[in-house]
């Protein structure tokens, strides 16, 4: 497995094995690498015949400078892993190399046909756009055949399907095919996310309690509305003390619209854990 740093080096390997008639698939992740992210590595080396993955903290996705700072990095442990599990090439460069300042600065707006004006996007202004900055750009310089997201994200999973298959920059990704891939859990019902490192062990036993409330209402939605389920679902999180819900919201899986029943529909979840802001997601 190789490392690059440059937009160079990655373009010549990509050049390689394009001569080579190699298929690429690509994993982007900001690093910090858990057993989710290890998940759409395995799936697509068993896809493709060569693997790269970019380990970024993509800044112009922040919208909160603290969360940005505080973010784990280790790409020493995440590139052991992912030579372990049989990644080729890791992409890992600083801000400076990926983006200019201006682009650092960007006040582009993409149009999602309004999949970023719900949920996470109400909540962080400006955060598809800068997704979709970085994710745009990996796949220009990596010309994948496939690209893995994690259905844990499941917004952004919308939004970059939106973007490949529907927006008016389609044309440009070819024969890119979206990969959604389930979302990896501890056995405790804790969804896998880097984020998780900052909590501490009597927060990640609070945390637990998100999935299991998520759960249990799967089957309370059989004698239970959309809006009633999103408020028991609420009450039930915020009653445990340490928790606090920013949003919860039964949408339909494709619009994200409000759901009007549960046939489509899932369930989109933003608790703080102390000061950790988890997210996760469930469908009914
Ligand atoms: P991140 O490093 O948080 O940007 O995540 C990189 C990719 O890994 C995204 O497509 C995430 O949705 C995916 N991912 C993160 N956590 C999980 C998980 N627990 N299960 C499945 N996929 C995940």
């Amino acid at each position: 497995m190789q490392i690059l740093s440059t937009k160079l080096e990655l373009t010549q390997q990509v050049a390689a094995c394009k001569r080579q008639g190699k298929t690429i698939g690509l994993v982007p992740t900001m690093g910090a690498l858990h057993e989710g992210h290890a998940s759409l590595v395995k799936k697509a080396v068993a896809e493709n015949d060569v693997v790269f993955v970019s380990v970024f903290v993509n800044p112009t996705q922040f919208n909160n400078k603290e969360d940005l700072a505080k973010y784990p990095r280790n790409l020493e442990r995440d590139a052991q892993l992912l030579e372990s599990i049989g990644a080729h090439f890791v992409f890992a460069p600083t801000p400076e190399e990926m983006y200019t300042a201006e682009e650092m600065n960007s006040t582009f707006v993409y149009d999602f046909e309004g999949l970023d004006k719900v949920m996470e996007g109400k909540m962080r202004p400006g955060h598809f756009n800068g997704v979709v900055q970085v994710v745009s750009r990996l796949f220009y310089l990596v010309q994948p055949d496939r690209a893995y997201f994690g259905e844990k994200d499941y917004q952004q999973l919308a939004i970059i399907h939106q973007m490949v298959e529907r927006s008016a920059l389609k044309d440009t990704f070819g024969d890119l095919k979206i990969i959604g891939c389930p979302i990896v859990r501890q056995a405790d019902g804790l969804a896998m996310s880097s984020r998780n490192e900052r909590l501490s062990e009597s927060e990640k036993k609070l945390a637990t309690n998100i999935y299991r409330i998520l759960k249990s209402s799967v089957e309370s939605a059989k004698n239970a509305s959309v809006r009633e389920i999103e408020q028991q679902v609420t009450d039930a999180i915020n009653a445990i003390e340490g928790l606090e819900v920013e949003y919860y919201e039964i949408v339909d899986k494709t619009t994200l619209l409000p759901a009007k029943d549960f046939s489509n529909a899932i369930g989109c979840v933003t608790v703080y854990c102390g000061p950790v802001r988890l997210i996760d997601n469930i469908m009914y």
